[in-house]
């Protein structure tokens, strides 16, 4: 499900479009590569329903601005210029997230798959889908334990000794105070932080496809293991990051 960044089409795809079979199915499977991880999946399939028309509108006025979006792709439209463009996805992640931008409180260990998810920096995000989608090749039944977190609960971490500092890339914000976290603490649902994960090499999985993302590992860390713990960013980053979040 990756962005192919040179897809054309033949005819028209959308609302009056001319349709056919071939170029929807193109269209489709460019636009599940882009959509923000909280979107359900359009079938794919030949058939340009409704489903998709709305797919194209909230993508023509999410990533490019439309005022009024056309709900259609041209062969040689500004709308198939920015579906083949992979930023647009970062984009389409960032706006989707502010309208989302309801309810960031209570557990955040409690909160589904996908909250956990919207909980990250967009950009950190994609990386760790990557990571979640190679783990589950692998066999294995990767979750998100931790994105987002709030200081209290960092603070709380802290002091009971389970985590190293009073402010953690879990607690990163944007300055308007949604979560933008660049780290997520991945376990598999099975072991949890049991000896059994480490037995099944799960934790040294995780590092390899962390790393592969260009994400660090905390089980690469000498002086405090975190084999969970991947992020975005370099400890050395931490202090900038504090003052991005206006913490
Ligand atoms: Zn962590």
């Amino acid at each position: 499900m990756s962005i192919n960044q040179s897809i054309f089409i033949e005819k028209s795809v959308g609302k009056n479009g001319i349709n056919q079979p071939f170029d929807v199915e193109i269209i489709k499977k460019q636009l599940n590569a882009q959509m923000p991880v909280s979107y359900s999946r359009l079938m794919i399939n030949g058939t340009c329903d409704s489903n998709t028309i709305d797919t194209i509108i909230d993508f023509q006025k999410k990533v490019l601005g439309f005022r009024q979006p056309d709900g259609r792709v041209d062969p040689n439209g500004k709308t198939l210029l920015a579906l083949n463009d992979p930023v647009s996805s970062v984009k389409w992640n960032k706006n989707s997230n502010q309208v989302i931008n309801g309810q960031w409180t209570g557990d955040s260990s409690r909160w589904s798959q996908t909250k956990k998810l919207q909980s990250l920096n967009p950009v950190f995000r994609v990386k760790v889908q990557n990571v979640l989608d190679a783990l589950t090749q692998r066999g294995f039944q990767p979750k998100i334990f931790f994105g987002w977190r709030s200081v209290s609960v960092q603070q709380e971490l802290f002091n009971k000794g389970r985590s190293k500092v009073r402010f953690s890339f879990h607690n990163a914000q944007n300055t308007d105070g949604t979560p933008n976290a660049y780290a997520a603490d991945i376990i598999d649902k099975r072991w949890g932080w049991e000896k059994k994960a480490e037995d099944n090499g799960f934790w040294s999985a995780l590092g390899e496809e962390a790393k592969k993302q260009g994400l660090v590992w905390g089980g690469d860390w000498t002086s405090f293991k975190d084999v969970a713990h991947i992020q975005g960013r370099q400890n050395s980053e931490l202090a900038k990051t504090k003052q991005e979040s206006g913490l």
